[in-house]
């Protein structure tokens, strides 16, 4: 086993990313998740055990790493954090596992793409805390029996159903994350605000909660750009006003559709009229791939009412015509 080349990608990076909740109070929204996910804590603790494995699955960029780090801490454990893609052969996995100490967090983000064989040693290391090695080839073959620390697996990944089934079946605690509501977004713009040393007032936050696509990242991103605009044009002050310039600027509407939004719909509405349309021929038509269209555009698209899923495809409703100054129900062909 290799242990030197201990696969770790960039979100190690983002570890000190000052924006982070670091307890499950100051975690904003998500209430069901948290409060479920306190009393899993505690009864662990309680017993003097690890936590079970957890697996949070929702959109990206509504704090399932955030998460993973807060169960981490509140358990009073280490936290290794690594993603599926990363960890490339079944003894980079073997690495890992071997280098946790009693009750860590291993956190493996987009855990639906791990690969096969990697994914194999994965059931055992869960069910068993033990992976069995085979190390050389043909007669100079020997297989190893590795008893691991009992350790708790977060897995992230954007939706439950991507897992294989046994990979599911082996997570003792299954948590949805959802888009936040404007209030809440408006919460989290106010303390990262704090921590970044923003004026910002009510309204303003408002205004920018309401354009973030219910996605914590987006809000936080979104306010260092208005910083910026701030800062040039309003002596550093972000109000509602500020905001607006800013967010227009940026072409992000006043429900925090942007450019590829529009053009997602406007497809949907000029070549398909409105659908339904399959995902793999939208996808084509407007050069996205088709996860990026189901994680990314769809769910926030879904929740504002402009797209419904049907078994047939997916379409524009009267409400996303309307907003994209199109008329419902009759011919847009171009
Ligand atoms: P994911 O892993 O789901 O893609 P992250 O955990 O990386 O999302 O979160 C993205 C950003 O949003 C982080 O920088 C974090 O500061 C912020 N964030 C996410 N959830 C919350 C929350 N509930 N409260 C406050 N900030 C949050």
């Amino acid at each position: 086993v290799d242990t030197h080349e201990i696969p770790e990608d960039n979100l190690t990076m983002d570890n000190d990313n000052p924006l982070r909740p670091k307890t499950l109070g100051d975690y904003i929204g998500q209430d069901k998740v948290k409060e479920n996910l306190k009393i899993y804590i505690d009864a662990a603790m309680q017993r003097g055990e690890s936590l079970d494995h957890v697996l949070l699955y929702g959109p990206p960029g509504l704090g399932k790493t955030t998460l993973s780090q807060i169960i981490a801490n509140e358990l009073g454990v280490n936290i290794r954090i690594t993603s599926g893609p990363a960890i490339e052969k079944p003894g980079d996995l073997a690495a890992l596992l071997t280098n946790l100490n009693e009750g860590d967090v291993l956190f493996i983000d987009e855990i639906h793409r791990l690969n096969r064989s990697v994914e194999e040693i994965l059931y055992p290391a869960m069910e068993d805390f033990a992976i069995d090695i085979i190390t050389g080839k043909g007669q100079m073959a020997a297989s190893y029996h590795l008893p691991l620390p009992r350790f708790t697996l977060v897995g992230a990944t954007t939706r439950a159903g991507q897992l294989t089934a046994p990979l599911r079946d082996r997570f003792g605690v299954t948590l949805r994350l959802e888009l936040y509501s404007p209030e809440e977004l408006s919460t989290i713009i106010t303390r990262s605000a704090g921590i970044l040393n923003v004026d910002i007032d009510h309204d303003g936050a408002l205004e920018l909660a309401s354009r973030s696509r219910g996605t914590p990242r987006i809000a936080n991103r979104l306010l260092k750009r208005v910083r910026d605009f701030a800062q040039v044009l309003n002596n550093g002050k972000v109000t509602c006003d500020i905001a607006r310039t800013a967010l227009d600027k940026m072409e992000i509407d006043e429900l925090g559709l942007d450019q590829n939004d529009r053009r997602m719909l406007e497809s949907m509405i000029k070549f398909y009229n409105g659908g339904p349309v399959g995902l793999e021929t939208l996808a084509a038509a407007i050069g996205e791939e088709a996860v990026t269209i189901e994680d990314v555009y769809e769910p926030y698209l879904m929740q504002i009412g402009f797209l419904q899923r049907t078994p047939r495809g997916r379409c524009v409703t009267a409400e996303g015509y309307r907003h994209l100054g199109y008329d419902f129900g009759k011919s847009n062909n171009q």
